[in-house]
């Protein structure tokens, strides 16, 4: 029987990205994929700096960049597509190091997750392949697998369903989805220009209040619209071609650009009761679902991923107990509960828009497209509400032998300490566990950070510990040093 160390059941944007992870440490991944070939339909369409820097990771985010368009201006506009309310969006990199808004075509992501994947002597993909059975065992997972009509039995020591919104894994797993409250019908429509027509740079929700709808202009030339399907819309009828081209025709029409396709979601607001089961996960649409106004889903599978993937490598090098498993749902599922009601909450302005236009009071209330993701709640040290705690850290670019180096080239899968003051002495049991984690010391120096990234974290600790996933695990005084790193072995369960 083949033996795996991991197998990922889905080979979509977050089962690539989780393979790629693992393979980094060595791991031996198999992929099984019902479909053959990356998905044709283009879904996802924005990222953001901090998936980009895991993309970095398998040095893909430039790749990334250079084959998207970064918008300019977000706009909630009225009927007639004049700004109701506008956002810049910088083009600049953040202090993720990255851009915040790159708007890429998911077709071209997949392919360039699957260019590295066939490079990687570490991942096996099995395509044409279903997985049909698994079960929990005391050493691993059984898995069977079903490729042309025939059975074939597995072991893999952990199972990750990253299996998309219809989860097999999720339903076998009899794991119950928390409905948070949102399920519309829109019409998708991807299109590409054929000509040059000067189109704005630009994501606008249109608060039209008799069919709200998005335009997003991509890269080269790809234009994303979504239009609500109204309670009394024939489905048939608009998804007919010359309906589509009437929706389209503020914007393009059949001189000047070409329909790929369009295609009726039904867009849901929902999250996994329960992430884990023993040795299987599940992670990205398999454990909560979103409505795109936020350009988030393939996002929060991606951070899902991320967090998991450090994790694996710990528990397989003997280096902590089975138990930090529980930290997956504890660090993620609130983060992601946040996200989703963000989208929602989007959803909800342009109703809101779309009633003001109709006459009705309507403000605002909190932050739309400048909200920031929240810490995550646990698996971390001291006080998260300094925002900084909980957080991805900031990237600056160090000043190291004359040449500029983006901070996560050095630190990105280690656990490190980041400071602009020396080590001390740290006590034994601190040491012993610097030693078992090989945490990597940064110090940055003035010749450092030019951007001054890192000045809130400066301003407030002289120590921050980073976790392998770049968030921050805690920050702290000189003399507290010890304490903090003594803390993470009860919490990631470290076997010393
Ligand atoms: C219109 C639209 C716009 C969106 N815009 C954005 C955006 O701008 N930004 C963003 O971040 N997200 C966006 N999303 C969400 C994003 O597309 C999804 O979150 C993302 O594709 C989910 O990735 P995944 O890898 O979890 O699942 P999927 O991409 O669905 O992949 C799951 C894979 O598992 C395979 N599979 C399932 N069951 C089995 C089985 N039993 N055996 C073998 N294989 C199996 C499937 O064939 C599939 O290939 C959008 C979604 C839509 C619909």
């Amino acid at each position: 029987m083949e033996k795996f160390d991991v197998a990922i059941c889905g080979y979509g944007p977050v089962g690539a990205t989780l393979s790629l992870l693992l393979a980094k440490y060595n791991y031996k991944v198999l992929i099984i994929e019902k479909n053959q070939g990356p998905c044709k339909t283009a879904r996802a369409i924005n990222t953001d700096g901090e998936q980009l820097r895991i993309f970095d990771q398998f040095n893909l985010a430039e790749k990334v960049i250079a084959n998207s368009n970064q918008i300019e201006k977000v706009h909630f506009s009225n009927k007639d597509l004049e700004p109701i309310q506008t956002i810049i969006a910088s083009i600049e990199d953040t202090e993720m190091g990255w851009p915040n808004q790159v708007l890429f075509y998911q077709p071209e992501l997949e392919s360039f997750l699957r260019e590295k994947i066939q490079s990687s002597e570490n991942i096996e993909v099995k395509e044409s392949t279903e997985l049909v059975d698994f079960k929990n065992t005391s050493d691993g997972v059984d898995v069977v697998i079903n490729e042309k009509n025939q059975n074939t039995k597995l072991k893999s020591k952990l199972l990750f369903g990253c299996d998309g919104a219809s989860s097999f894994i999720r339903k076998k797993l009899d794991i119950n989805l928390e409905d948070l409250g949102y399920n519309q019908k829109w019409l998708v429509c991807d299109a590409h220009l054929t000509k040059d027509i000067g189109l704005k740079n630009e994501l606008v929700q249109v608060c039209n209040p008799s069919r709200p709808g998005t335009f997003l202009h991509g890269r080269r030339g790809h234009l994303r619209f979504e239009f609500r399907v109204m309670p009394d819309d024939d489905e048939e009828t608009i998804k007919s071609e010359s309906f589509i081209w009437e929706l389209l025709s503020p914007w393009i029409n059949k001189d000047n650009a070409l329909l790929e396709r369009a295609a009726i979601y039904t867009f849901h607001a929902c999250i996994a009761e329960r992430w884990n089961e023993d040795n299987i996960f599940i992670a990205g649409d398999a454990a909560h679902q979103m409505p795109p106004f936020m350009g988030a889903g393939m996002g929060t599978g991606i951070r899902d991923v991320s967090n998991l993937a450090w994790k694996v490598d710990l528990f397989f090098n003997n280096k902590c107990s089975k138990e930090i498993f529980k930290t997956y749902q504890n660090e993620r599922y609130l983060h992601a509960k946040w996200t989703v009601a963000q989208t929602k909450s989007i959803g909800e302005m342009i109703e809101g828009f779309c009633a003001a236009e109709e006459g009705k009071e309507y403000t605002p209330e909190g932050p739309s497209y400048e909200a920031k993701f929240p810490h995550i709640p646990e698996g971390v040290y001291g006080d998260t509400s300094d925002m900084i705690t909980g957080c991805p850290i900031p990237q600056p670019i160090l000043n190291r032998e004359r040449k500029l180096i983006k901070l996560d080239r050095i630190i990105a899968s280690k656990f490190s300490i980041i400071s602009n003051k020396a080590l001390p002495k740290l006590s034994p049991k601190a040491e012993l566990i610097f030693k078992r984690l090989s945490i990597h010391f940064e110090r940055i120096t003035s010749n450092d950070d030019k951007e001054s990234r890192l000045k809130n974290i400066f301003d407030k600790y002289d120590f921050v510990v980073v976790r392998p996933d770049l968030y921050v695990y805690g920050g702290c005084e000189l003399e507290n040093i010890s304490n903090v790193i003594e803390s993470l072995e009860d919490t990631f369960f470290l076997k010393l």
